[in-house]
């Protein structure tokens, strides 16, 4: 088996030392660079199989980055892992919106990093969404596709049709945060449906209705919301 290959880009020395250090131990294979030119080229030169990319850089910025790599066929599937200080949640949401897979704000703790990494890893190629065509059950939860209805603890709960789209999309992809404007892109798909463009209303409605398992809808804070991961 080949090792994992992670390509860190950040400018704190500090940071970067723990990130380095914490993937090293776990067996990964870690390279590193300080700014955003050096960084832009490893990932290119290495094409690894996850990138840790801080937003505030020197030279080129983690999301134009972001940008350069999901538009290069060769780099377009790579996952990228955007880290970010307090308060960059704005730039997290257009990272999310440029492909990124995941973020991890700083303070983090190194198993905090590592559980985000082996997330971004196991659900593999960057920038895939996914919509199971089989029925999801997540704890009381079960999700039936072909009836195209949820149940919990095998109660029928009756949901719109955005809502229901909205409930499955986030299952299917659990653990994985979503902008505002990326659930909408969904649910509108490619139907001229006409829907309430508010997603928070589209949310609030699914959890009232789940009614005590509406936890299963984490909202983070600024940026969007996400199924609960696998615990
Ligand atoms: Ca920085």
């Amino acid at each position: 088996m080949s090792t994992i290959q992670i390509v860190i880009v950040e400018d704190e020395p500090d940071i970067l030392e723990v990130i380095r250090y914490t993937l090293k131990r776990e067996g990964f294979d870690v390279a590193t660079a300080m700014d955003g030119k050096q960084g832009l080229r490893l990932i290119q030169d290495t094409s690894p199989d996850l990138v840790l990319l801080d937003i505030m850089l020197p030279g080129i910025d983690g999301l134009e980055i972001c940008r350069r790599l999901r538009a290069e066929p060769s780099c377009e599937n790579i996952p990228i892992i955007m880290v970010s200080a307090k308060g960059e949640e704005s730039d997290v949401v257009l990272g999310l919106g440029l492909g990124a897979d995941d973020y991890i704000t700083k303070p983090f703790s190194p198993r905090e990093l590592l559980a985000r990494a082996r997330a971004v890893l196991r659900r593999g190629a960057a920038g895939q969404t996914q919509v199971r065509n089989t029925n999801i059950t997540v704890d009381r939860l079960d999700i039936d596709i072909k009836k195209f209805t949820a149940f919990v603890d095998g109660e029928k709960i009756t949901l719109t049709a955005t809502e229901f789209r909205l409930l499955h999309f986030l299952a299917s992809n659990r653990g994985r945060v979503f902008t505002r404007d990326q659930l909408l892109g969904h649910v509108l798909g490619n139907d001229a449906m006409v829907i309430d463009r508010n997603i928070d209303v589209h949310i609030r409605a699914i959890r009232k209705k789940l009614g005590s398992d509406q936890q299963y809808i984490e909202t983070i804070r600024g940026v969007g919301y996400r199924f609960k991961d696998h615990n």
